[in-house]
């Protein structure tokens, strides 16, 4: 499957907002948005000084949806498709697309934090290392749904990626509410629905809303 292949750090350079791209990494002052917090190239740093103008309503909408899909690494197109499906759905348009992104396969073992970064669970899953109530899936998109169980592979509980994890896993940070992850067996569930109010993305999903609606 296509994706963005920029480096990760001038991503978030780039829009000028910490993406969390990288894991543990972007919690300590190793940051680029901690060392260079300007854009990238030789003309970034004075775009900085300058703010580089005052940006438009449009600028803004396109700034966020760019973020929204450095975050969870996608294309334009897998995007717009997510739109489409919210905006058919019945409910808050802004709500329902939250959930749609949040629900994708890699953010679930990101979230669940069998992995430390997205590219990474996006990795694990491609690798054919899990299965979705019994079916094995190696699809990141797949949408995961209320009470769907998420295992790992009997040969891949041996390999590296997750031999310590279930030590990792009882001393890591808590998990989204909306998860239930069984550290022992390696289990994650969906038990509830993201909530756009708790988790505060670092992307305004009203101005995505906007920019597809122009
Ligand atoms: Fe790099 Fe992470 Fe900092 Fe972004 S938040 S600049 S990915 S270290």
């Amino acid at each position: 499957m296509a994706r963005d292949t920029n480096p990760q750090c001038k991503r978030c350079r780039r829009m000028g907002a910490k993406l969390f791209l990288k894991g543990d990494r972007c919690n300590t002052s190793k940051c680029a948005m901690v060392k260079r917090n300007y854009a990238p190239g030789a003309h970034g740093q004075k775009a900085a000084g300058g703010k580089g103008g005052r940006m438009t309503g449009y600028g803004m909408q396109l700034r966020e949806k760019q973020k929204a899909k450095a975050t969870y690494g996608i294309l334009e197109r897998q995007m717009r498709r997510y739109y489409d499906t919210a905006i058919r759905t019945k409910g808050d348009t802004s709500d329902i697309l939250f959930k749609i992104l949040e629900s994708r396969f890699d953010n679930v073992v990101f979230r669940a934090g069998f992995a430390v970064n997205r590219q990474l669970a996006r990795q694990l899953v491609n690798h054919n290392h899990f299965a979705v109530n019994g079916k094995r899936v190696n699809i990141p998109s797949y949408a995961i749904q209320m009470n769907d169980k998420i295992t790992i592979d009997k040969t891949s509980a041996q390999k590296v990626p997750f031999k310590d994890l279930s030590e990792k896993l009882k001393t890591s940070r808590e998990v989204t509410d909306w998860l239930s992850v069984d550290a022992k067996d390696l289990v994650i569930a969906k038990i509830g629905e993201p909530s756009m109010q708790k988790a505060a993305p670092n992307y305004d999903i009203r101005q995505i809303i906007e920019f597809y609606s122009r």
